[in-house]
């Protein structure tokens, strides 16, 4: 979020047809909860282009990045690294470590779709679970930056919006700012 340092999410192992749907939630989900940017493989084009038409009508800043080198992010990327993955260990005992750690430096978060392979596991400086139960990448990003920004995330700003909700106890109210 504005002010820190970044904090990226790359997605792994994007099956086209089967995780299209997935892989634009694991996008908008980052973008929502305070992320500041989303890496693809680029074989994710079509989530790309969702994640970007939501970012112009609902505000940003956002970024999506395409890349055909998604292992080379990993292995290049200048900061620290948490792999979300139900086999490590419990984000509850983790999580003071990573916020302090991004306190100082950027922060990428790598979540897979299939079997994440054994190198991932070893360049990451945390392989976090959130629960050690299988369940689903946007649930376990999610729940991973509300813990990372301990809930600061909810009252996030956003910039150049064209369409804004405005909350409501029943009903649906959005607005277009001038
Ligand atoms: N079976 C695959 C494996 O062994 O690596 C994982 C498949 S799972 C549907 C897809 C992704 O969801 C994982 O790569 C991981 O990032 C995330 N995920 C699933 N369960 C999780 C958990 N309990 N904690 C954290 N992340 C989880």
């Amino acid at each position: 979020m504005h002010d820190e340092p970044e904090v990226a999410v790359l997605r792994l192992g994007h099956r086209p047809g089967r995780d299209g749907r997935m892989t634009s939630h694991v996008g908008l989900t980052a973008r929502a909860l305070g992320a500041d940017r989303v890496i693809l493989g680029d074989n994710a084009t079509g989530s790309a282009e969702t994640i970007r038409d939501i970012t112009d009508r609902f505000g940003g800043p956002f970024d999506v990045e395409v890349t055909s080198e998604l292992k080379r992010v990993l292995r290049d990327w200048e900061g620290a690294v948490a792999h979300l993955t139900m086999y490590g260990l419990p984000v509850q005992d983790v999580q003071a470590e990573i916020r302090e750690s991004h306190r100082e430096e950027p922060l990428l978060v790598v979540v897979g779709a299939e079997k994440v392979s054994f190198d991932v596991y070893e360049r990451a400086d945390w392989n976090v679970g959130v629960t050690n139960q299988p369940h689903s990448e946007v649930a376990g990003l999610a729940v991973f930056l509300d813990r990372l920004f301990d809930g600061r995330e909810l009252d996030r700003e956003w910039e150049d919006a064209e369409s804004v909700v405005v909350p409501q106890a029943t009903g649906k109210k959005v607005e277009s700012p001038e």
